[in-house]
């Protein structure tokens, strides 16, 4: 089985500022359409400050990490994402708590963690055209993958579609929470743009695992 270390989890960190900075007019016109278009400012900001800390981060054991990312993110991302995203890496952090390395057992266990702060911060579930559209999936996907035994790799591959797919999905929804709630169709036709980029990280971090 793989063991994602302190360095791991700072390479994935750097690969995915990649992803998000290089689709920045993208996400940019995605919170326009139902927001007010400064998500990919807000979500690249943060990234941008973590890759700064790369050598930091990446020598601290993954629990210490995860609450080193979690309070950079809470200061640097501004919006609703910032708070929601500085909660998931803190309560990761205390779910996978003492914690070294992680195993495919661990990742589960901190992207669970995630979603319910997410969830919890947010008064939100899934449905409601949000981040938790692909983030739910994906770790409804993980949970079932290693209980049916599916091999490492594999759940791998299902947890990032089920990622992607999440966030495909938001198009066909209302919104209940976020700033998409003000228009008058509820953002419906448009994708979320706080799911696009939690698809974003998600497909990342599998890509990682798996190399
Ligand atoms: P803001 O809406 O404050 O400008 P951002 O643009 O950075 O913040 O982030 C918007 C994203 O945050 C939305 O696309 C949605 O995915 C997510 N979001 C907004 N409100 C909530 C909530 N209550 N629960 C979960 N996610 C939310
Ligand atoms: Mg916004
Ligand atoms: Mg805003």
């Amino acid at each position: 089985g793989f063991e994602l270390t302190g360095k791991d989890y700072a390479d994935y960190i750097k690969k995915a500022y990649e992803l998000i900075h290089e689709n920045g007019d993208y996400v940019t016109e995605l919170d326009l359409a139902t927001g007010d278009g400064d998500h990919w400012s807000n979500i690249n900001m943060g990234f941008e400050k973590l890759v700064e800390k790369y050598e930091e981060l990446g020598q601290l054991p993954i629990s210490e990490e995860f609450k080193e990312i979690g309070k950079t993110m809470m200061a640097v991302i501004g919006g609703s994402s910032g708070v929601l995203y500085g909660s998931a890496y803190l309560a990761a952090a205390k779910a996978v708590k003492g914690k070294e390395t992680l195993d495919c057992q661990g990742v589960c266990d901190s992207l669970e963690a995630m979603l319910e702060a997410i969830m919890s911060r947010g008064q939100a579930k899934e449905g409601f055209k949000t981040m938790i559209d692909s983030l739910a999936p994906a770790v409804m996907a993980y949970k079932k993958g290693i209980s049916d035994g599916v091999s490492e790799l594999e759940i791998c591959e299902i947890v990032k579609q089920a990622a992607v797919d999440g966030a495909e999905n938001t198009k066909n929804m209302e919104a209940v929470k976020g700033r998409a709630t003000y228009q008058a169709n509820k953002g419906l036709g448009h994708l979320d743009p706080g799911a696009v980029t939690m698809s974003y990280q998600i497909g990342t971090l599998m890509n990682c695992i798996k190399e």
